[in-house]
């Protein structure tokens, strides 16, 4: 047995930070627990297609316990209600765990926009997309329609790291090249909103400047820079007396952190994200990273919330903590490889979107972005698995 193969990691959140932190923990040689209250690991980049009928729910999921056999890790599937990290201890919703070591990768909770409730999420619980599906069948039976997609920020974070747009844009494109192909369009009115004045510019300008190319060519209207008030049902509420009709509406309320951190005794940042070092360990306790979408991240003011991102946050944490471990003295951070990498898909196309410090790409893919897509969530769900072998960094 390697020396430090007897401390106890436990991994809080099976998405893409936590399965991450679980293989490159494991492949270190610890004793891993990984806690979800999925039994699946859902491949969010690529659940954009369940609405409209491009992937099954289960083609955009990896069964938990599939990984847990190839890698190794325990796996215990339960709610985390409270983290009380003075005990090294976790109560879950039937047991609780002790660890050694605790990596938090919840993801994330959204604001709560005032009637919700007559919206749906692509970016919330995954059954949400199920529900979009349906609802969009209703009106493709019907045979017009309006449609309305939009996302909101959080007044609590001024950097604006929570926002998240893509999938608004993705979802959007991605159902006019659906009604397209039904011979619909000219049937249905698509609406975008957002209550920012230059929404999607953290993208970069250069795609920012794209983006309306994209509303024209897949006929959205915009409503953006008002304040979004409210919903009712099948209705939007700005500022100003202004209503927008739906008889579908799919919001992306703007990030906050996740629930049960609020509780706990951990360093939070205003809108409840776990304040962490550079390194992802948690300001205040050796023994505690936090990655993905449960930490603040620290970065330029473009950084924003992603899977790319996550997953570098569980590598850079995985390493430092096992240097620490061994007492090397050596550290990495995730702060000097943040990135915007972004494969914006249309259905029928998309557009590759990078931005550093250093550099702004937008490269129009036609038909072969959408493959391209594809083929990487076929790869990112196999090389989990182990079944194909996995392309560093990526
Ligand atoms: C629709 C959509 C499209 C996206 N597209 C892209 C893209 O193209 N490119 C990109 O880079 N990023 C994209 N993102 C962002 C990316 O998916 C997230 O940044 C990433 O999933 C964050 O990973 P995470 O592990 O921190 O959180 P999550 O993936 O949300 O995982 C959180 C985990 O914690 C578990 N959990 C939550 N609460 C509890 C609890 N109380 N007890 C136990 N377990 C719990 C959940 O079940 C889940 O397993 C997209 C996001 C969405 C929603």
């Amino acid at each position: 047995m390697k020396p430090e193969a007897d401390k106890h990691f436990v991994v809080l959140g099976g998405g893409i930070a936590g399965v991450e932190a679980a293989i490159k923990l494991r492949e270190k040689g610890y004793r891993v627990t990984l806690v979800s209250n999925r039994d699946y690991f859902f491949v969010y980049p690529i659940s954009i297609w369940i609405p409209v009928k491009g992937i099954s729910f289960d083609d955009s999921s990896v069964k938990l316990d599939k990984l847990q056999k190839k890698h190794g890790f325990g796996l215990i599937i339960d709610s985390v209600v409270h983290i009380d990290p003075k005990n090294n201890r976790v109560q879950l919703q039937n047991s609780e765990i002790t660890y050694d070591y605790l990596f938090i990768a919840l993801g994330m909770h959204k604001v709560k926009a005032k009637g919700i409730e007559n919206t749906l999420s692509i970016c919330g619980a995954p059954e949400q997309a199920l529900d979009i599906k349906d609802e969009l069948e209703k009106l493709v039976q019907r045979g017009s329609g309006k449609i309305a997609i939009g996302f909101g920020g959080n007044p609590k974070d001024p950097k604006g790291t929570v926002v998240r747009g893509g999938p608004a844009f993705e979802l959007l494109f991605n159902i006019s090249t659906y009604l397209k192909k039904k011979g619909l369009l000219d049937s249905f009115e698509l609406n975008f909103f957002a209550p920012m004045a230059e929404p999607g510019k953290k993208m970069g300008t250069k795609a920012y400047g794209n983006l309306s190319k994209f509303f024209k060519r897949y006929k959205v209207n915009q409503h953006v820079g008002k304040k979004i008030l409210g919903f009712n049902q099948g209705e939007i509420l700005f500022e100003g007396d202004k209503k927008l009709e739906s008889d579908l509406i799919i919001f992306i309320a703007g990030g906050s952190g996740h629930s049960v951190l609020q509780n706990a005794d951990l360093p939070l940042t205003e809108s409840g994200f776990v304040k962490t070092h550079p390194t992802c360990q948690v300001e205040g306790y050796e023994n505690i990273y936090a990655i993905g979408d449960s930490a603040d991240m620290i970065g330029p003011k473009w950084a924003a919330k992603q899977g790319h991102m996550a997953e570098i946050m569980a590598d850079v944490a995985a390493y430092n903590v096992h240097q620490q471990i061994l007492g090397t003295g050596k550290s990495k951070t995730y702060t000097d490889k943040i990135s915007i990498i972004c494969v914006m898909d249309s259905g029928d196309g998309a557009a590759y979107v990078s931005r550093t410090n250093k550099k702004e790409t937008m490269i129009m893919l036609p038909i072969v972005g959408h493959w391209l897509k594809k083929a990487w969530g076929f790869y990112f769900k196999k090389s989990k698995l182990k079944l194909i072998p996995r392309i560093p960094g990526m």
